[in-house]
């Protein structure tokens, strides 16, 4: 026998389910540092910034732009570049499906955005990564991108920035991928010997091929408070020389520290860091 009974049966007309629900699914966002709970509406008029601890939440190549060139315009170079797959390569999908997929996701045909702008009002060559197109990858395209990119800013005389966010090169192009760290590298000693500053920001995360190429060759190399800067993953690199990596190892203050970095600059002052970079360049 039970000790409570119900008197009635069911409430009576009762509201329905999908009413009761207030929507709140994508309003709020969780900051992993501090685990402050944000409205993201304040996080997105703060520049992706925790408001409570600075953490820096990744933004994607189109903010970045939006963050550093003046009136938040551009024009584009070689919009619609993509890749064909030189390989047929298929892993857990055939990498031609990964790559449709990818550009209906993101509206872009790679991991780059190469924009031609002011900042400061000077004209600048400025090239943003997108992260969320297959990690940030530097395949074929990407290489090619940026290589034009640099030739532009040598042909115009205008400065270069580079905004990398990326998992390093694209494994579904194999040593096409590859080779692109040659060919930028190379592209880039030409755009040093036509003087023209080269200021490379590191944004969390760069690694990989991106790192061993064109992020860590700038005239300037700066990167964002906390970002995770390196080549190999922590991981891999604990396995190979046996050893405990110490607190806080491939980060930008860290790194910062042992010389691999000219500073780490917060990302609503990155702006007016570059333009004072580039007058101490040039003028
Ligand atoms: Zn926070």
């Amino acid at each position: 026998m039970a000790w409570f009974k119900r008197d009635k049966r069911s409430i009576e007309n009762p509201t329905p389910v999908d009413e009761r629900r207030v929507r709140t699914e994508g309003l709020w966002e969780k900051c992993p540092s501090c685990r402050a709970t944000i409205w993201k509406k304040d996080l997105e008029e703060n520049a992706n910034i925790c408001p409570k601890c600075e953490y820096h939440f990744r933004v994607d190549a189109r903010q970045r732009l939006e963050l550093l060139l003046d009136d938040q315009t551009w024009t584009e170079h070689d919009a619609d570049l993509s890749s064909n797959d030189p390989l047929h390569f298929a892993d857990t999908k055939p990498y031609a499906k990964r790559l449709k997929d990818a550009q209906s996701k993101s509206g872009m045909s790679d991991a780059i955005i190469t924009a031609e702008g002011r900042l400061g009002g000077r004209p600048v060559i400025c090239c943003a990564m997108e992260f969320g197109f297959i990690g940030g990858s530097m395949g074929s395209v990407v290489g090619e991108k940026v290589a034009r990119a640099i030739e532009l800013a040598i042909e115009k005389k205008s400065p270069l920035v580079i905004v990398s966010c990326s998992g390093g090169a694209r494994m579904m192009e194999g040593t096409v991928s590859l080779m692109q760290l040659a060919k930028v590298s190379a592209a880039l000693a030409r755009l040093d010997e036509a003087k023209v500053p080269f200021v490379s920001i590191l944004t969390d995360p760069t690694t990989g091929g991106v790192t061993a190429s064109y992020a860590m060759l700038g005239d300037l190399n700066i990167a964002e408070p906390g970002a995770l800067i390196g080549f190999a993953g922590p991981r891999v690199i604990e396995q190979t020389i046996r050893q405990k990596l110490p607190e806080g190892f491939q980060r930008a203050e860290f790194l910062l520290e042992h010389g691999f970095l000219d500073a780490v600059v917060p990302r609503k002052e990155m702006k007016a860091y570059l333009s004072q970079a580039f007058g101490f360049f040039l003028d």
